[in-house]
């Protein structure tokens, strides 16, 4: 007989048959006679009760099973006696896997979340990271079928980059040369030629560009992968890595743009509601009333869409005293994205921005003042996705590259796209902790990753 999973024995009708499970001690309670043990292996929220009557169990081993402790558990499922769930396990043996002493820092409940920041190690082991760690699966999941079934294809992208054109952000270098004692160049500058590329190198802040590469010749891709920004934003939104989606669409215009982005996201977003619904209730109860209803809203409301133009003659008319004062070509802070969010009460998607505060690799309107930028902006968050039409004309994106002061050399490969079989084409990126503070309520971004890397942050 085989061990099973928590979430098939809280699910199963076979009461008065053997049952086993392995997994971890929640909590311990009861008394001389009798102990519950609530054992969790992760499968689901929930944990299952054990019932040991302690008068058949060795007094060292019932001592030993404490909170953080990892037993197997043999016995008969029973239909449970006391209220909170279907079944429980009546023990006929409980084997010690591993002991956990009082040391254990997960002792009692409803551990604040910043210390659970410090104890990152431990925290899945908590109901909410459980909760989180499992919705971020199927997210992850979802993006990939989502993408799969429309037909689209998963690119690659490197990690490693040579160029630095993309100015999503400041880089991460990546190097070998011994930073005590570097080489250097006859002018007295550290000579890359003599680093592991034979150039300098960084970590990637976005896919699009090799994205862009592989729509030329798939049609339809898109990346998912880790991303790196060395901005020194210590924000609840910002990580110094993070995962991002990127689609990039040949034959795609920036309303085929928006239109995916929308149903993407909407997509996503039901599919939390129909795959993730026990542990949304718990978040939804612990965290966030109104995390469910939210959700719920999002999917089934048309997001405004609206020009960088208008948005901010609303901002300007609100008569609202905002931080940082708003006027045509200013970038948008987080306050004006949310007074937008706020102002229309559903996700926002901002088009044609001025080409000032955009990528130079944006489609350049007619105007000769904006570019076929979109930006879709969520409650709380603020932009989640950012996307655009590309510039395929390859001289209107050449001058761009030299007003902007480029280094063109970088991007000679990125450029003979304009020049071999150029053609309308568009993407976005979204934020996969963005869309996970989303659909989990969380507040903080540092929470809705395993491991996060913020400034002055690289622990575990
Ligand atoms: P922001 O203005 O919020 O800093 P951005 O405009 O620099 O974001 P883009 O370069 O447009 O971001 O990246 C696309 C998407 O990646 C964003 O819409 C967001 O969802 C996500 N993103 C960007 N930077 C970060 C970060 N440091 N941490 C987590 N997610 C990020
Ligand atoms: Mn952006």
């Amino acid at each position: 007989m085989k061990p099973i999973r928590v979430i098939d024995l809280l699910r199963s009708q076979e009461t008065g048959k053997p049952a086993e499970v392995k997994g971890w001690v929640r909590t311990k309670r009861g008394n001389k006679q009798i102990a519950f043990i609530a054992v969790n292996d992760g499968s689901i929220i929930h944990s299952i009760q054990v019932v040991a009557e302690v008068a058949k169990f060795d007094e060292e081993l019932m001592k030993q099973i404490s909170t953080g402790s990892c037993v197997h558990v043999k016995g008969i499922l029973v239909p449970s006696q006391g209220s909170g769930q279907a079944v429980e396990i009546q023990a006929t043996e409980i084997i010690l896997l591993g002991g956990a002493d009082e040391s254990f820092p997960l002792q009692k409940k409803g551990h604040s979340l910043e210390f659970l920041r410090e104890i990152a190690h431990l925290r899945p082991r908590t109901n909410t990271f459980g909760a989180i760690l499992r919705m971020r699966h199927h997210m992850a999941f979802a993006v990939h079928k989502y993408f799969n079934d429309l037909g689209f294809f998963y690119l690659h992208s490197p990690v490693i980059t040579g160029s630095d054109a993309e100015g999503a952000g400041e880089m991460f270098q990546v190097t070998t040369l011994d930073l005590k004692n570097p080489p250097r160049t006859e002018e007295g500058e550290i000579n890359f030629k003599e680093d592991f590329f034979g150039k300098a190198t960084n970590l990637t802040v976005s896919g699009q560009l090799e994205g862009e590469l592989a729509a030329m010749a798939l049609g339809n891709v898109y990346t998912f992968g880790p991303t790196f920004r060395a901005e020194n934003s210590n924000t609840p939104r910002h990580l110094a890595e993070f995962w991002m989606i990127e689609p990039e669409m040949a034959f795609y215009d920036i309303q085929d743009n928006m239109d995916l982005a929308e149903d993407f996201l909407k997509y996503l977003i039901q599919y939390a509601l129909d795959h993730c619904k026990d542990d949304l209730e718990f978040l939804n109860n612990l965290y966030d009333k109104e995390l469910i209803g939210r959700l719920q809203f999002v999917v089934s409301n048309p997001f405004e869409r609206l020009s960088y133009t208008k948005a901010v003659d609303i901002l300007v008319n609100s008569g609202k005293k905002f931080e940082f004062p708003v006027k045509w070509g200013t970038d948008l802070q987080k306050e004006h994205e949310n007074y937008l969010v706020e102002h229309f009460k559903r996700p926002v998607i901002l088009t044609d921005y001025p080409k000032e505060i955009k990528a130079f690799y944006m489609k350049q309107n007619e105007d000769g003042k904006t570019v076929r930028a979109m930006d879709v902006l969520f409650p709380w968050i603020g932009e989640i996705i950012g996307g655009s039409q590309r510039e395929e004309n390859y001289e209107k994106l050449m001058a761009r590259i030299t007003e902007m002061h480029i280094p063109e050399k970088d991007l000679w490969w990125y450029l003979d796209t304009r020049k071999y079989g150029a053609c309308e084409h568009s993407g976005f990126g979204l934020g996969f902790e963005r869309l996970m503070l989303f659909v989990t309520g969380m507040t903080n971004i540092r929470d809705v990753i395993p491991f996060p890397r913020t400034p002055k942050n690289a622990d575990f």
